[in-house]
């Protein structure tokens, strides 16, 4: 392939998107499908595929069209796409007749390089007739999954993807992509589309900055509550299996004062979407919802989903979990398991009207499921393994790796708990039996003379609250378990008789969320109060305006020229022009106010640091070091490694970058710089003849 392809690639990476390398992955396919090979890429949720395509599509002549599963989610990438000064739009049922044909028009004239579509579109008669006046380059099928029986998001009109490209008369790439795709997926989308196992890209499905938690025997309710407490200003999803448990635990975290939004199927359409765009835009921090919201969710800001209950498979929950931390910053994704759970699903599975092989696999599926919260092993590696994955690697920060929580023996206790459920002779519930060990002077005790079991009154230390939840917790651990029936009466089980007979011990870790308050970042919450104000007066989502990681980095380095803002990952030039200043106004202000601003610095940047990378560039290429070596050196773009240079040089370390232009192109540079002034390097560039540089005009004026 002509290299100079690639090369515009990368520096789209930079100039609009402002990030500096492509991550694994996205490299080898974007040079797939610049070289015109049909590809399958297989990357986590938030591995970067949009970029996949996006930059193909304005490196490629003609038009880029993208089939895209959810009208909402289509709205957001193209709104993301305007925010860049990419020209894109999307053709859907929710514009007026009188829009859709200007649309239709201006995609003719060629306003634009990238469409989205939903599959239903691709045959309709309108939509055969429009492909007649355009080129189209490239065909990139995003959430490919939905095409295969086998996906948990089988989507029919997804099908008929394969045989419109069958039909099409035009030669175009194709390019599908998906984060969840077993071996069994994978191979029918290769059927489907024609597609080699050579071109089929993964990247793996390991997620680095996400840390899985399962917690087994822990009050769910208390759990929660410290674990929002210790994270009021972040934003995140609590999913519950169903529609009335989404609304209990939103009724208890509403009248507790939390911003907090719910979303489910029995919802009418517009309150959904109303409380979807509240989460989407930061407004309510929290929303509680069934598995019926997400798949139109890109959020790049979610800090952790919380799994109140089980889901049914792991492709779901990986699916779900994955939703947190698309940006790449740290987040957390946190299981509570209770075994009732799995039977809530077992008997879900049992009514739907499936066939027998369907059903088989569904209960396997969902044994699985239930595996993840048993296992001993890394959760991470789980994940990975199921996935087809053959890994040793563990993640070191999983509820598995690390052990946490205190081990506390509380086999008395057990031991109460257990007589009395077996004295009245497992007739009576959770509540009951609470009542009856502390004592209760409840009229309904005296009235079913509870009162004189020889257990009433044992735990008398305990509030019935507690008693309650250390209920659920043996139920947790499976030495109790609920009838279920309406009104579950509590029941013991084969695990219990060691425990009553003192030949086994009963230890519960009593883990509670790690309640460690968030650092308080001040400059973070300065920049994250004014991305949300530029977003309300743009009307996009505040993770549109930049990410959080671009805030973290921002607060961390504290940039205060446009140059130096530049730097910052996930700022490019279209959102430097439009929102530099004002994040530059705050910033500056930090700088001036902030005498502990070096301590903040060397306290915050014991990875990676900017500041120190530049430093670092500087000492090598004075060591002897030439460009292209640094370029390999660190993986950085040669712009960069020029950029580091000539601030070191702005800062008083001695490069003397101009002795590395040649004497007669540093005379002519100098000349026309006298003429046209050193503001913008471009009119220099463009007086200058086309082999002088414009890293050589960079390094004569150190600029
Ligand atoms: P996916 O569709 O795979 O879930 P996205 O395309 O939505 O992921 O990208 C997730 C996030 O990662 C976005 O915020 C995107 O801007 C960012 N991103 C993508 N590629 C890069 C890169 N090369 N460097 C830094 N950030 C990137
Ligand atoms: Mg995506
Ligand atoms: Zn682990």
């Amino acid at each position: 392939m002509e290299k100079n392809k690639l090369q515009l690639a990368q520096e789209k990476l930079k100039s609009i998107y402002g990030y500096d390398q492509f991550r694994d992955g996205q490299r080898v396919i974007i040079e797939q499908v610049l070289e015109g090979i049909d590809t399958i890429g297989i990357m986590p949720t938030g591995g970067g595929k949009s970029l996949c395509y996006q930059i193909p599509a304005l490196v490629l002549p003609g038009v880029t069209l993208v089939i895209s599963p959810l009208i909402s989610l289509m709205k957001d990438q193209v709104d993301a796409l305007n925010e860049l000064n990419i020209p894109a739009t999307y053709l859907n049922s929710t514009l007026s007749a009188s829009e859709e044909s200007t649309r239709q028009s201006r995609i003719k004239e060629g306003h634009y390089k990238l469409v989205y579509v939903a599959p239903e579109r691709l045959n309709h008669p309108s939509f055969q007739h429009l492909l007649e006046h355009i080129s189209l380059s490239l065909v990139a099928i995003d959430e490919a999954h939905c095409m295969s029986q086998w996906g948990h998001d089988f989507r029919p009109s997804y099908l008929s993807v394969s045989s419109w490209l069958d039909e099409l008369s035009q030669k175009v790439t194709v390019l599908a992509l998906t984060a969840t795709a077993t071996k069994q997926v994978c191979f029918d989308l290769q059927q489907f589309l024609h597609i080699d196992q050579q071109n089929v890209i993964t990247t793996g499905f390991e997620r680095t900055n996400l840390t899985f938690q399962v917690k087994k025997g822990v009050s769910k309710q208390k759990f929660m509550s410290s674990f929002l407490a210790a994270r009021k200003n972040e934003s995140g999803i609590i999913y519950a299996s169903t529609r009335k448990e989404v609304e209990q635990i939103f009724d208890e975290l509403a009248s507790k004062g939390f911003d907090v939004a719910c979303y489910h199927g029995g919802m009418s359409e517009s309150q959904r979407s109303a409380n979807q765009e509240a989460f989407i835009h930061d407004e309510a921090k929290i929303i509680v919802a069934t598995n019926a919201f997400g798949m139109g969710i890109d959020k790049s800001n979610v800090r952790y989903i919380l799994h109140y209950n089980l889901p049914r498979t792991i492709e779901a929950y990986y699916q779900e979990a994955g939703r947190a931390g698309r940006d790449g910053e740290a987040s957390d994704c946190v299981l509570l398991f209770s075994p009732q759970d799995v039977r809530t699903q077992s008997f879900l599975i049992e009514q739907s009207d499936r066939t027998d092989d369907r059903m088989e696999m569904e209960y396997k599926k969902l044994q699985q499921m239930t595996g993840f919260c048993h296992t001993e092993r890394c959760l991470q590696q789980y994940i990975l393994h199921y996935f087809g994955e053959d890994t040793n690697k563990t993640c070191g920060k999983c509820s598995n790796c690390v052990q946490a929580g205190e081990k506390v023996d509380r086999t008395k206790e057990a031991q109460m708990v257990f007589s009395t459920v077996k004295r009245v002779r497992e007739r009576f519930g959770k509540t009951m039996i609470a009542q009856i060990l502390v004592g209760s002077s409840n009229q309904k005790i005296k009235q079913l003379q509870l009162n004189d079991v020889s257990t009433y009154g044992l735990m008398k230390d305990w509030t019935q609250k507690d008693v309650a939840e250390f209920i659920d917790i043996l139920m947790a651990e499976e030495y109790l378990r609920a009838t279920g029936t309406s009104y579950p009466t509590i029941q013991l089980t084969e695990k219990t008789l060691p425990v009553l007979k003192g030949e086994e011990q009963l230890f519960i870790t009593e883990t509670l969320a790690p309640a460690e308050p968030q650092e308080q970042d001040d400059v973070f919450e300065a920049l994250r109060q004014l991305r949300k104000q530029l977003s309300t007066d743009s009307n996009i989502p505040p993770y549109m305006v930049f990410s959080d990681r671009t805030l973290k980095e921002m607060s961390r380095y504290i940039p205060v020229t446009m140059d130096e803002l530049s730097e910052i990952s996930g700022v490019g030039e279209q959102k430097k022009e439009k929102y530099g200043q004002a994040f530059l106004e705050v910033l500056i202000q930090f700088k001036n106010n902030q005498p502990v601003l070096s301590e903040r610095q060397s306290k915050k940047s014991s990875g990676f640091s900017k500041k120190g990378q530049y430093l670092e560039t500087a000492k090598r290429f004075k060591e002897g070091a030439s460009i292209e070596q640094l370029v390999e050196a660190f993986s950085l773009t040669e712009q960069t490694i020029v950029k580091h240079l000539i601030r070191a040089e702005q800062e008083g370390i001695e490069l003397q970058l101009a002795q590395f232009v040649k004497e007669e192109h540093r005379l002519l540079i100098n000349e026309v710089a006298k003429e046209v002034g050193t503001d913008f390097l471009k009119p220099i560039k463009e007086k200058l003849p086309d082999h002088i540089t414009y890293q050589e005009i960079r390094f004569t004026l150190g600029k």
